[in-house]
C-alpha cells in the first residue's frame, strides 16, 4: 500500500458523505423486523442493498443464502455474501453486519418518524441507522472508493449481511456457519456492531452468561403467628446475602474485561403475598451472573447449590433453581491476533488513538465465529444508541470508519 493510494481513497470517502446519508435513508425506509418482532423479515431490505451493491460497486460475486422460515410471508430469511477480489486470495478480510432492526418502541419518545431519516447537526436519526446500518454502509463505501480508483485490496474482501441478529441468529450467521464453509482460520473477521464513542474499543472476548430463577418454599400463615409457618421471604433474603460469597470464591481478575471480575447479582424479584399481614410461603428471585471465560458454569451451579442447602437446613425451607439462560463464553480472540493488530493500526492512522482489545459482559454474534475457531473482533466508532428512541449515528464517524476499513483492506 502506498500512502498516495490511501490519501486518494480518503479524499474519495470524504466526498461520499451525501451518498452515505442517501443510502442510510433508503435502508431505514424498509423496516426489516424479524417475525418474533411481528415483522416480515429482511427480504425487501436485502433486495434493496443487493441491487445497490451491484450497481454502485460491482462485486466479483454476490451470493444469497436463504434460510427457510415459514413465519415470514416470503418463507425465507436472506443472507448475502459478497466477494471483492484482492491481490491475494490466501486469506480473506470479512466484515459482517446485520440487516434486521429492533422495533422503534414507544413512538411518543421519538422526535421524528423512526423510518424517515432526519439529518441534523452532523447526525442522522432513524431506527437502524446505527444498529447496524452504520456497520453496513462503512465497508461498502470503502470498497466503492477503491473500485472507482482502481485500487485493489491486499486480500479478498467479503461483506456478509445477515438476517436475524436481533432475535437469535438461527436464520442468520448460524445458518451460514452450518451450511457454508466460508470462514478460514487465517481470515480477519470484523463485526462492526458495537463500539465506543471514541473508537478505542476492540471487543475480543465476552463473559459467560448464567441466569438463575431461585424459588424458595416455606409455609404461609398469618403474620401475627409466624411460628405456625415458615417465612420463605426471610430465608430467600438470607440466601441472597450468602450468595455474595460467590465474589470471593471466584475472585480471578482479567484486565481485558471491564469490570475485570465475574459478577453475581440478584436482580428480578417476583411478587409474593399481596398483603402485609401474611407470612409468605413462596419467594422467587433471579440471579444475573457474568462469568469470566475459563470458569465452569457447572462449578458455579454446584457452589450455589451448596449455599442453598445450608439455607434449607437453617430455615426449614426448600430451594429450587432453574436456569432461563446458561451460555458458556466462546474462546477469546487473542489480544495479539492479526485482526486486532491490523485494525488497531488502521484506527491509529485514521483517528490518531490507541485502540485496545477488551472484553464485555454480554453476548455478541462474534461468539459464533469464535466457537467455529475463527478470530473475530467487534469494532466501530459509534455513540452507542442501539435500540434507543432517537437512535442516531454521526456522519463524521461513517466517513471515518469507512477510512479505517479502507486502510485495513489495503494493508491486510
Ligand atoms: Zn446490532
Amino acid at each position: 500500500m502506498t500512502s498516495n493510494d490511501l490519501t486518494k481513497i480518503y479524499e474519495k470517502i470524504d466526498g461520499y458523505r451525501g451518498s452515505m446519508v442517501e443510502l442510510q435513508t433508503g435502508l431505514t425506509a424498509i423496516p426489516a423486523l424479524g417475525p418474533t418482532n411481528e415483522g416480515e423479515g429482511e427480504g425487501k431490505k436485502a433486495a434493496y442493498i443487493k441491487e445497490w451493491m451491484e450497481r454502485e460497486i460491482g462485486f466479483d460475486s454476490i451470493e444469497q443464502h436463504d434460510a427457510d422460515d415459514d413465519r415470514v410471508p416470503s418463507g425465507k430469511r436472506p443472507n448475502l455474501v459478497a466477494i471483492f477480489k484482492g491481490e491475494s486470495s490466501d486469506r480473506r478480510i470479512w466484515i459482517m453486519a446485520h440487516l434486521d432492526i429492533v422495533p422503534p418502541g414507544e413512538l411518543s419518545l421519538w422526535d421524528s418518524d423512526p423510518y424517515a431519516v432526519v439529518e441534523k447537526d452532523g447526525k442522522i436519526f432513524g431506527r437502524g441507522v446505527e444498529d447496524n446500518q452504520h456497520g453496513m454502509v462503512t465497508p461498502l463505501f470503502a470498497l466503492k472508493a477503491m473500485k472507482e480508483l482502481g485500487i485493489k485490496p491486499a486480500y479478498d474482501v467479503g461483506v456478509v449481511l445477515v438476517a436475524d441478529e436481533e432475535t437469535g441468529s438461527e436464520y442468520g450467521i448460524q445458518h451460514l456457519l452450518e451450511k457454508q464453509d466460508l470462514f478460514g482460520k487465517e481470515d480477519l473477521i470484523i463485526v462492526p456492531d458495537a463500539g465506543a464513542p471514541d473508537g478505542s474499543m476492540i471487543e475480543v472476548a465476552e463473559k459467560s452468561i448464567f441466569w438463575l430463577k431461585i424459588e424458595t418454599k416455606g409455609k404461609q400463615c398469618h403474620a401475627s403467628t409466624p411460628e405456625q409457618g415458615v417465612n420463605a421471604h426471610r430465608a430467600a433474603a438470607h440466601l441472597i446475602t450468602k450468595l455474595d460469597k460467590l465474589y470471593e470464591i471466584y475472585d480471578r481478575r482479567d484486565e481485558v474485561f471491564d469490570p475485570p471480575i465475574s459478577t453475581f447479582e440478584p436482580t428480578k424479584k417476583e411478587n409474593n403475598v399481596p398483603n402485609i399481614n401474611t407470612i409468605p410461603g413462596d419467594d422467587v428471585f433471579y440471579l444475573d451472573m457474568r462469568v469470566l471465560p475459563g470458569i465452569s458454569l457447572d462449578d458455579v451451579d454446584a457452589q450455589i447449590r451448596k449455599i442453598a442447602d445450608g439455607v434449607e437446613r437453617e430455615f426449614g425451607v426448600t430451594v429450587a433453581a432453574t436456569s432461563p439462560q446458561k451460555e458458556t463464553a466462546a474462546p477469546a480472540t487473542p489480544s495479539d491476533a492479526p485482526v486486532v493488530k491490523s485494525l488497531a493500526a488502521a484506527i491509529k492512522s485514521v483517528y490518531g488513538i490507541e485502540a485496545r482489545p477488551m472484553g464485555i459482559g454480554g453476548g455478541t454474534v462474534a461468539a459464533f465465529f469464535r466457537r467455529a475457531g475463527a478470530h473475530a473482533v467487534v469494532w466501530s466508532k459509534i455513540e452507542d444508541m442501539a435500540h434507543q428512541p432517537n437512535e442516531y449515528t454521526l456522519i463524521e464517524n461513517m466517513a471515518g470508519d469507512a477510512k479505517v476499513f479502507a486502510h485495513l483492506f489495503l494493508s491486510g
